[in-house]
């Protein structure tokens, strides 16, 4: 959900933006109105983020997977070794799409215990010599979340912060490349951050790279090399500018722990639902869960719809159920769950 103060300021702003007499989704993105806009957006992700100097921040076409090719794509070289840590649905998604374009190596795969737990770094099987190491740092689908950033990997990482990004404070010089699609935290769909050590840009991306997924070409034309989705990049302004508000990413954090600790206690505690997650990495935007009476899914699903509790069926790639917890979910979201939960049956 967007947060509802973000929803009545776009319902204004629709019509006639900053009394223009014009619609944003009307303004020219070369005009100086959309301009002002694009550089109010990425100075507050360098703030919230705390993006170092020597990072290039790029708001780049196409959804998170496009990435997946564009990452191996711009950072390594044919045939050259890049590391993946396969934690969950799209980690696998983004190794199958990197396998086309480098020599993927799998340094570790959750599967074999169906994505419950994440191994210790230590264990993984990574090589100094990979162009980068790949991992995601919250597998939306499975419901599981790194509780902090690996130690120890001796070459860049490369992290996917597609559904926890700007819900925790994060040390940016850690990686060598971050992205995120706009969706979930950030707002509607239709754009990627991407924040990027400036050293990387100097990659030559592999010859069949297409001009707008290049990260060097993106970079000197202020992410505009075509016409940027200027109405997400707007709406993602605003809902940046209500995280600011709200008292910033440890804000976030904070709210993100009561929402998520509130909805696994009531899941633990009850002897009708189970999350199998380990609970050193259980997720704090997406939590699974499955009825041990597995006859009753369907009725769940159907009563918790009738009764406005939306999109709670789990990913087709896992079944079950997943309350995602983004940002502008109030706590009393989850509290309605928690009564409806009680109340079911
Ligand atoms: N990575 C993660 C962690 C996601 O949650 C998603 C979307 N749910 C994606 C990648 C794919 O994003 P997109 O649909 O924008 O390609």
């Amino acid at each position: 959900m967007l947060p509802p103060s973000v929803m009545a300021r776009l319902q204004t702003d629709f019509g006639d933006w900053c009394h223009s007499g014009l619609s944003i989704m009307e303004v020219s993105h070369r005009g100086p109105e959309f301009r002002a806009v694009a550089a109010d957006l990425l100075a507050r992700f360098r703030r919230l983020l705390q993006v170092p100097a020597n990072y290039e921040i790029l708001l780049l076409p196409g959804g998170a997977q496009l990435q997946f090719a564009g990452i191996p794509m711009n950072l390594a070289g044919q045939g050259e070794r890049v590391d993946y840590a396969i934690t969950g649905h799209w980690s696998r998604l983004a190794a199958k799409e990197a396998q086309r374009y480098a020599d993927l190596r799998v340094v570790v795969d959750m599967h074999d215990t169906h994505c419950r737990g994440i191994a210790p770094v230590d264990a993984w099987d990574c090589s100094d010599q990979a162009a980068y190491c790949y991992y995601t740092d919250n597998e939306t689908v499975n419901g599981v979340e790194f509780s902090s950033i690996p130690e120890g990997i001796a070459t860049d990482l490369v992290c996917d912060m597609s559904s926890n990004i700007l819900s925790r404070p994060v040390d940016v010089s850690r990686f060598g490349l971050l992205f995120a699609c706009s969706q979930k935290n950030l707002g509607p769909a239709g754009l990627t951050l991407v924040i990027i050590r400036q050293d990387l840009l100097a990659r030559a991306p592999s010859p069949f790279t297409p001009s707008i997924m290049s990260y060097a070409l993106q970079q000197e034309k202020e992410s505009m090399k075509n016409t940027p989705v200027t109405f997400a990049w707007y709406v993602v302004s605003l809902v940046l500018e209500w995280i600011e508000a709200q008292g910033g990413l440890a804000a976030m954090d904070a709210l993100a722990k009561q929402r998520a600790n509130l909805l696994y206690d009531y899941i633990d505690s009850s002897d009708r639902y189970e999350n199998l997650i380990d609970p050193a990495v259980r997720s704090r935007m997406n939590v699974v869960f499955t009825l041990k009476d597995a006859s009753q899914q369907a009725a769940f699903l159907r009563e918790a719809d009738t009764a406005g509790l939306k999109f709670l069926k789990g990913h087709v790639a896992v079944g079950g159920m997943r309350a995602s917890l983004y940002n502008a979910m109030p706590v009393s979201g989850v509290e309605r769950l928690i009564d409806f939960m009680d109340a079911f049956g």
